[in-house]
């Protein structure tokens, strides 16, 4: 049955009366509750089935409740939640050797959000420059970002934010950052100072609307790292962990000429894939990179048996079924299929990291006839009462960042209802 014909039930109206009367509101949420995941689907509590290309916002990798996932947190809650970041424990052991091995970083420090492992990130790049200062033997301070980029919610991560709209918010912001416009050459070489000490930026902009950094501006970065000793640092929170066709996004880049050889980062960042919806983070640097000394960092959930018995089972499983080729086959098919409907233009991304415009002139014509003022959004709503859930992180685009486990078959389920919503939007 199609969602809209579905009859709300009296639980769920009462559960939507405790969000009024109890939620801190931070931003405006549909209403319907959700109760149940499986697979590629969600199921809210009126019973309506959604096709999820959302992933819980690129965090379920592998589809909602996967047994492996799901025996693993089972086996540990059991045996042991916590002991304090006081001790190490087996699962923090195995999993940071697995985790390393399969990356070019050789430590990693774990957290529970993205936003968590960048402000380690940028400390551990403060700490760096304190270490090797600069001319006068002054520390360097300064990290060199992308306008567009996002690195997370807490005041440094959105002082680190390329982000326009948060450029008045939560004055006085943390110092230290400077944003070129992404895939800049000249104005990434511009803006390097004796002060600054790192350049940070997501190798495919996600929430800034699915804009890749290009192999030029990828080289130049860490050219100019290289010269200057700075760190390259990149924020694979969301194209991590198989999403954009490769294990790590930072694989599809290479250095200039023949036999260049791969561009290393040398400060990694990871979220949402990592923990497949359980809360975990990662940050990973280079034996070089890693200049913490005892104090300068920590939380009471690093390295937390939960989380690491998490990220040990969605490693295990994205290794197991190798999803970054799924990504990448799914992806160039859903690129396809988005391709060939002339009101999406621009379509773009990588694996299942994959974004397209409204096209302006069909948009423009429909918001001059109904006076519609977000038509992108309208799209969002209208799908997901068909019964599929995408999101438009940016005025005028759609994202799609649905379960790496997401088939053809997926793509074309979701492209039926996708139709039916662009149908009703812009027709
Ligand atoms: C989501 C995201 C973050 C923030 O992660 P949280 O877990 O929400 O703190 C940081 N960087 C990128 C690239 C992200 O997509």
């Amino acid at each position: 049955m199609e969602p809209s014909q579905v009859e709300r039930h009296p639980e769920t109206a009462r559960l939507l009366g405790l969000a009024a009367r109890s939620i801190m509101e931070v931003g405006p949420k549909p209403e319907l509750v959700m109760e149940r995941g499986e697979g590629m689907y969600l199921f809210d509590t009126d019973g309506r089935r959604y096709l999820d290309f959302l992933g819980g916002w690129a965090v379920n990798c592998l589809g909602h409740a996967h047994p492996e996932l799901t025996r693993a947190l089972q086996e540990q809650a059991a045996r042991l939640l916590n002991a304090s970041p006081a001790f190490y424990n087996r699962p923090m052991l195995e999993y940071a050797d697995r985790l390393v091995a399969h990356t070019v970083l050789d430590r990693v420090w774990f957290g529970s959000t993205g936003a968590e492992a960048n402000e380690g990130a940028i400390k551990l790049a403060r700490k760096y420059g304190a270490v090797h200062p600069g001319e006068g033997g002054s520390p360097r301070t300064e990290i060199i970002t992308t306008l567009g980029g996002f690195h997370g919610r807490t005041l440094a991560t959105m002082s680190a934010s390329g982000k326009a709209k948060w450029r008045e918010l939560f004055e006085p912001k943390v110092p230290g950052f400077r944003s070129v416009p992404l895939n800049d050459v000249a104005a990434l070489r511009e803006a390097v100072t004796d002060q600054t000490v790192a350049i940070l930026f997501e190798p495919i902009q996600g929430e800034g609307g699915v804009f890749a950094a290009s192999e030029e501006f990828v080289r130049a970065a860490r050219e100019l790292c290289d010269f200057r000793n700075m760190l390259l640092i990149f924020d694979e929170v969301q194209t991590g962990f198989a999403r954009a066709g490769r294990l790590f996004a930072y694989e599809l880049y290479a250095r200039a000429g023949a036999g260049g050889g791969p561009i290393e980062p040398d400060v990694l960042t990871l979220g949402k894939g990592i923990g497949g919806g359980f809360p975990l983070a990662a940050l990973l640097a280079k034996e070089h990179a890693c200049v913490f000394e005892p104090g300068d960092q920590g939380g009471t959930y690093s390295g937390q048996p939960l989380a690491m018995a998490a990220g040990q089972a969605v490693l295990d499983s994205i290794l197991e079924a190798r999803l970054w080729e799924n990504a990448e086959a799914s992806g160039r098919y859903l690129r396809e299929r988005l391709d060939a409907d002339p009101r999406l233009t621009r379509v773009r991304g990588a694996g299942l990291l994959v974004g397209a415009d409204l096209d302006g002139s069909i948009a423009a014509a429909t918001a001059k006839r109904s006076g519609a003022e977000n038509l992108a959004q309208d799209v969002v709503a209208t799908a997901r009462a068909h019964g599929l859930l995408i999101n438009s992180p940016q005025p005028g685009m759609l994202r799609f960042i649905p379960p790496l486990i997401a088939s053809k078959d997926h793509v074309d389920e979701m492209m039926a209802i996708l139709t039916k919503a662009l149908d009703r939007v812009l027709d």
